[in-house]
């Protein structure tokens, strides 16, 4: 195994690749600079060269003088990502390639229920695209202002509509991508069905950029709820959370389109850091915010649904509803600013969630006194960001002395209860040690072999996924 041996591009490689590109690149450090820094600030690159293609053919052309002269290429998005995987490595090895002039929305299909877009079309413009055909793409989340398609299709993101609609693998219905030697695999069709041969739109979903470059998508739509309700409830404990949830589900016969898990103490940090106060009184341990959408009115619904928490409310407009929204958006952003944190986005089975949130947190506040765990989010997924602040005191000097520690507990502690070490935010650079520690031998193996035979050179984002490719 070899890891990536990519050196600085050479002055006639970097010529190649800009004449490939047109008069759509830029090599001024101080426009380039702020791609180079991921959202959590984690991570710095360095690049040479940023290009910034605006359409298809223009990617053909760059991967394939890239492809001539073995040059890396790191795509990049909204550079929202949350694991290092659109940063460029820090030695100036790679070219970044930004899909943000490719934000073109190609057609609305309303009767096919699809929309085919330029992988650089940011999220929240896609959701406004739909909602003019009463349709609506159901994938939402925080970053939804700044993450692009490209992006989210290429980390598999999830988000707060999952529980009923699936992660991006759910609702790409087709996909157009540059392969790692220029050739176009065109799967933008969005056939319903289409069994003549493998799926390969779904390796390129989730591949962070090491397969290829995607272009275009088509996502599938469905026709936009003409009611909401939005409620927030208060509980004691995520077993109780999980149980409102089960009695929900089956109450509105699967309309429940979101339920995501808080715990007091992160709401206390949106209050202090963004003046944002939670709805409920009292303090309440665990609180849920939860939204049912379908055709008819669904308020008396959720209420009944929500009859056993400790207290609860219902929004009764739609500003209030985005208030209770903005708590848990906010969440992030808020937790941030409060000082530094080993983040982990936690995966296991629905059932087993709560029991593991409780025993986990326990174990690491114990093993590592003074530690604080935030555990939050897609309850319903079986999914939290289950992170663990540092001491308020000396906060940077205690990530850097046990960040490997604390993530090597929580990761083994989840590999042990038959869950994955990365839900929705993929593995970049941050969980490429634990992946190849931690994961199945056999899809570690199988994946090698599928990098190694459509990048046979390690040219797309290598040394983010993998922790080592053979060429
Ligand atoms: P980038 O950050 O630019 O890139 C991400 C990865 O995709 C990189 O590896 C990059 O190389 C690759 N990539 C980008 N574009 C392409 C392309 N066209 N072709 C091939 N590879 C490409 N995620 C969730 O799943 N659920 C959440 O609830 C959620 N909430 C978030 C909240 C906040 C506040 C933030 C900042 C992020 C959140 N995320 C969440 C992270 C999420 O992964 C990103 O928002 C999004 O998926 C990445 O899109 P992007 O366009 O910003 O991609």
């Amino acid at each position: 195994m070899t890891g990536p041996t990519m050196h600085p591009p050479s002055g006639d490689a970097l010529s190649a690749i800009k004449a490939a590109a047109g008069a759509d690149w830029t090599d001024d450090a101080a426009l380039i600079a702020p791609s180079l820094t991921d959202w959590r600030g984690s991570y710095t690159g360095a690049t040479p060269l940023l290009l910034l293609p605006r359409d298809t053919a223009t990617v053909v052309a760059i991967v394939r003088a890239a492809a001539a002269h073995r040059v890396a290429l790191v795509p990049q998005g909204g550079n929202t990502g949350l694991v290092g995987g659109g940063i460029p490595p820090a030695d100036g090895s790679a070219v970044l390639l930004s899909t943000r002039r490719m934000n073109n929305i190609r057609r609305v299909d309303a009767a096919g229920q699809l929309l085919v877009a330029d992988a650089g079309v940011v999220l929240a413009d896609v959701h406004a695209a739909a909602a003019a055909h009463g349709l609506a793409f159901p994938l939402s989340l925080g970053a939804k202002g700044s993450a692009t398609i490209g992006g989210l299709a290429a980390t598999n993101a999830g988000g707060v509509q999952v529980l009923r609609h699936g992660t991006m693998r759910a609702l790409v219905g087709g996909l157009e991508a540059v392969l790692p030697d220029g050739s176009v695999l065109n799967q933008l069709h969005g056939l319903v069905k289409d069994n003549s041969g493998l799926d390969l739109k779904q390796l390129l979903i989730g591949s962070e950029g090491t397969l290829g470059i995607i272009t275009a998508l088509a996502l599938k739509l469905v026709p936009a709820p003409r009611h909401r309700a939005i409620g927030w409830a208060g509980v004691d404990r995520p077993q109780r959370a999980l149980a409102l949830l089960a009695r929900l589900r089956l109450l509105s016969g699967g309309q429940v389109e979101s339920f995501e898990l808080m715990p007091a103490d992160g709401l206390a940090l949106v209050e202090q850091h963004l003046g944002l106060r939670p709805p409920l009184a009292a303090a309440h341990r665990w609180q849920c915010l939860v939204e049912l959408a379908g055709p008819m009115p669904l308020d008396d619904l959720l209420a009944e649904g929500l009859a056993d928490a400790d207290d609860a409310v219902i929004a009764q407009s739609e500003a209030q509803g985005q208030a209770l929204w903005r708590l848990r958006e906010e969440l992030p952003l808020a937790e941030r600013r409060d000082g530094p944190a080993v983040h982990h986005d936690i995966a296991v089975p629905v059932a087993d969630m709560p029991d593991f949130a409780e025993a986990a947190t326990v174990r690491v506040e114990t093993l590592f006194p003074g530690a604080r765990v935030l555990a939050f989010g897609h309850l319903g997924d079986g999914n939290l960001h289950f992170n663990v602040r540092a001491p308020a005191d000396g906060a940077a000097e205690w990530i850097a002395a046990h960040r490997e520690a604390v993530s090597a507990l929580v990761h083994e502690l989840v590999v042990a209860a038959g869950g994955s070490i990365s839900a929705e935010h993929g593995i970049g650079v941050l969980k490429r040690a634990d992946l190849a520690r931690l994961g199945d031998p056999a899809r570690l193996a199988a994946m090698h072999t599928i990098k190694a035979a459509l990048d046979p050179q390690d040219i797309m984002n290598p040394g983010k996924l993998y922790q080592a490719v053979t060429v």
